[in-house]
């Protein structure tokens, strides 16, 4: 059985050991120089590969039952013990699975020594531009025009994010006869309008974010906002992107409203308090204490107070007015930054095309699709290795049969 796997990344490797490990000949053609490249960038070098919490809560697909087939005890079992396996020991922080070398390099290069340990075939600077399949064989086109001939073929070649060429799975897939779900940029920063950003640039806030699309509150978070001069960054704000990516392809209206102060149950309550040992102060003076400076001033303007007024001064309209902007303080999101800056894509192959038992086409028999080409993006925190461990084990183990 000879198994092409195309794309040397995440999901490709472990589809392509699994394979091996299986009896299947297997060669990766990989369009870069080196394997696995993005695996080195991710969680900041550190590689965070998976999560305590694997939960299908944590991820988004147009066919939502599909992450749920997949993501069983099983499967999430495999991936764990594949890494124990190729020697890759745990450091878990808050949930967040690292390698204990804290490198990522450790898990590129456990994964590549495996491979070649196996036997694995791998041929990088191979870009492949088109798969046919006639009469039970397939023929894999390369750039260079050589054609590669194969039983099966697992496509791994990952989404638009990151990479700032085109990513030809896509094409590849269309022409198989597959439906893309429209591909746009998720785990990604969210751009606004207001004048005020270059004011807020570089300030880092706990907040809870909280995501609107026409005026209905989809999803909350809590974390560390980055407000920079375009709009608002942060694992927390990616975490809102992929939904707000959806929404405003679809014409939607976008809010994000920040509460700068999430750890204060009652702010007014709280101010009240606080005034008692802070009287005679400016409001400027009076809300530093508690808030950044720079927020403070967008704050207050945005709430149309003089800086200098005292809190007792205030009437309660402008006192509530204030508290209003303090815990909600609303931007209109008008876009998103790029698929350059994005960690991934939502959107990618329909995954209602695609067999959850095996990651097989259901449309052309023999050739499966793994990992983030598929419909199917998690959070921030492990999920999108994660899944695409999953998905390149249950093709690679797949794939001997039938
Ligand atoms: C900055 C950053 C940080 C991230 N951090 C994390 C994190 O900490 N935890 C987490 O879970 N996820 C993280 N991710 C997401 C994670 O890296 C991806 O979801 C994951 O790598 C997807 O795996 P994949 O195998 O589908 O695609 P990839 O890993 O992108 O692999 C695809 C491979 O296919 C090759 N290829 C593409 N087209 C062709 C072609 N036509 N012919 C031949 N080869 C081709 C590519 O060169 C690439 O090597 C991060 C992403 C980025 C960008």
């Amino acid at each position: 059985m000879k198994v092409v796997v195309i794309g040397g990344g995440a999901s490709g490797l472990v589809s392509s050991i699994e394979a091996k490990k299986n009896g299947c000949d297997v060669t990766v053609l990989e369009k870069q120089e080196n394997l696995a490249k993005k695996i080195l960038v991710t969680g900041n070098g550190r590689c965070n590969y998976w999560n305590e919490d694997f939960t299908n809560k944590h991820f988004y697909s147009t066919d939502g039952s599909f992450i749920e087939k997949v993501n069983t005890k099983e499967n999430r079992e495999e991936v764990l013990n594949f890494f124990k396996d190729i020697g890759i020991v745990p450091t878990i922080k808050n949930g967040y699975y690292y390698p204990m070398s804290m490198q990522a390099y450790s898990i590129r290069n456990a994964l590549l020594n495996e491979a070649k340990c196996l036997g694995v075939e791998i041929r990088n600077n191979t870009c492949v531009k088109s798969v046919k399949k006639e009469n039970n064989e397939f023929y894999i086109e390369c750039l260079d025009n050589e054609i590669i001939k194969a039983d099966k073929v697992i496509l791994a070649t990952g989404s638009n994010a990151y990479y700032k060429d085109k990513n030809l799975g896509y094409d590849i897939c269309r022409k198989m006869g597959h439906n893309i779900i429209d591909v746009l940029p998720s785990l990604v920063q969210l751009v606004g309008q207001d004048n005020y950003f270059k004011d807020w640039m570089g300030v880092r806030n706990t907040s809870k974010v909280s995501l609107y699309v026409d005026n209905q509150l989809i999803k909350e978070e809590l974390g560390e906002v980055m407000f920079t001069d375009y709009g608002l960054s942060g694992i927390c704000i990616f975490n809102l992107s992929g939904i707000a990516s959806r929404a405003l392809h679809n014409n939607k209206e976008v809010k994000v409203i920040i509460d700068f102060l999430p750890s204060i149950e009652d702010v007014k309550e709280f101010l009240e308090e606080r005034v008692k040992t802070l009287k005679d102060r400016s409001l400027e003076q009076f809300l530093e204490g508690i808030l950044n400076y720079k927020l403070v001033k967008i704050v207050l303007n945005k709430s149309n107070l003089n800086k200098d007024k005292s809190w007792e001064s205030l009437t309660e309209i402008e006192k509530d007015r204030l508290i209003e902007n303090l815990t909600h303080f609303d931007v209109l999101i008008v876009g998103t930054k790029d698929f350059d800056n994005a960690q991934v894509c939502t959107g990618g192959v329909d995954t209602k095309e695609i067999d959850s038992l095996t990651m097989e086409s259901k449309i052309v028999k023999g050739f499966y699709v793994v990992g983030e080409l598929l419909d199917v993006d998690g959070e921030c925190g492990g999920y999108n290795l994660g899944f695409a461990w999953i998905s390149g084990l249950v093709a690679g183990r797949s794939v001997k049969n039938g």
